[in-house]
């Protein structure tokens, strides 16, 4: 057996453990950083070491189209490729196909597109999109769905829901006869990856509840919940991810797609959610937008121009434990290089650092007097906006 869930302390809806995959094992609840091109854009693996990153999600979509999957193949697999010897998670494909809405083509069949960096037409059906994971060799795979665009109608809704199970069950078929052909099968005692199933529905709490019910009666080791975070109002996606977890086993991990602020995904975690993945730490970082225990910081601001402080006075980060505000404005106004570098190790290292807080908070069943620490994100006036490109207008 590959995959394990345990579940080791509870509070209320939260809960905290760890799961074990061929590459190493990752504490529940988990954030997990976005490596497009299996690369943490300007940050070294050994420095996602030191911050604690436990598992990373890769694209499939990226590393299909360059460096292909027959060369990441060739070289062992996407965790020799990029020498991070840890859990890797792929996405199917889908939501990265389904984002470049002119250049794609939808049937029950597949998605016909075209590639954003030549032009060229590509097919991804379930069974591609499975081989092509399969290829890659990360741990965790999800099985290829529609995302379906916000806003949409019920019927719509519904009848991309339903291509979604049947997608799924072509998935699982697909994986369960070449789940062999990882490329580090014999190496790592015949052990192979996991795929979790993804829950779709839109905004419709009964498709929700169905698309959760009849995921789970096709029988996936995990759950993603996805079509989340696409531009709908933040209540909205609690209810959503409300619907679909009352509906999903209690012993099986919950991984909640796209998310969210470093408020928001805490409240995830009060609602059961186990893992999350999001671009917006690195992606605000490289714009120059800070997460900090006192707010978020524009660094670009002028009144740090002189400012000798630290960029988050309660951060243990080396950034923090070394550069002043001042001097990591200069560097972003002089468009260095080190300016992204920098301000991406603080702000994966808040995210992380929030998760290890969360999960020792419900070790110690201290979880809501944390939680009640946090303002009520729904409250955030930037709450509508998509975490998928950026909450942050200027981006
Ligand atoms: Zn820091």
């Amino acid at each position: 057996m590959s995959f394990r869930f345990e579940i080791e302390a509870r509070e209320d809806k939260a809960r905290s453990g760890r799961f074990f995959t061929p590459h190493g094992e990752v504490q529940t609840p988990v954030f997990m950083p976005v490596g497009t091109v299996a690369s943490v854009k300007g940050v070294p693996q050994d420095v996602l070491e030191e911050l604690g990153v436990q598992i990373l999600l890769n694209n499939t979509y990226h590393l299909y189209l360059r460096p292909g999957v027959e060369m990441v193949r060739k070289l062992g697999g996407v965790q020799k490729f990029m020498a991070w010897d840890h859990p890797i998670l792929t996405d199917s494909g889908g939501f990265q196909v389904f984002s470049l809405s002119d250049l794609r083509k939808v049937t029950e069949e597949g998605v016909m597109f075209r590639s954003h960096l030549d032009g060229s037409s590509h097919f991804f059906s379930p069974e591609s999109a499975m081989a092509a994971q399969i290829g890659l060799g990360a741990d965790i795979i999800m099985a290829f769905d529609e995302c379906t665009e916000h806003p949409a109608e019920y019927a719509r809704t519904q009848a991309s829901m339903e291509m979604t199970l049947r997608w799924a069950a072509r998935s699982k078929k697909y994986f369960e006869e070449h789940k062999h052909e990882v490329p580090w099968f014999a190496e790592r005692n015949r052990e192979t990856q996991t795929l979790f199933g993804i829950v779709q529905g839109g905004m419709f709490p009964d498709l929700r509840r169905e698309s959760a019910q009849r995921t789970v009666e096709l029988d996936f080791p995990g759950y993603a919940i996805g079509g989340l975070s696409v531009g709908e109002p933040r209540p909205m996606t609690y209810e959503m991810v409300d619907n679909a977890i009352r509906f999903l086993p209690d012993d099986k991990p919950r991984y909640l797609m796209g998310v969210g602020t470093p408020e928001e995904i805490v409240h995830y975690v009060a609602q059961g959610v186990d893992m999350m993945d999001c671009v917006l730490p690195t992606r605000a970082a490289r714009h120059g937008l800070l997460f900090t225990s006192e707010g978020r910081i524009s660094i670009k601001n002028v009144r740090f121009a002189a400012d000798e402080g630290p960029l988050d006075p309660a951060c243990g980060c080396k950034v923090c434990a070394r550069y002043s505000r001042a001097y990591l404005r200069h560097l972003y106004a002089s468009n260095e290089l080190l300016a992204q570098v920098l301000n991406t190790v603080h702000n994966l290292a808040y995210y992380l650092d929030t998760m290890r807080k969360v999960r020792q908070a419900i070790q110690l069943r201290e979880f809501a007097r944390f939680l009640s620490g946090f303002r009520p994100p729904h409250l955030a006036p930037e709450s509508a906006h998509s975490q998928r490109g950026s909450e942050f207008p200027e981006i």
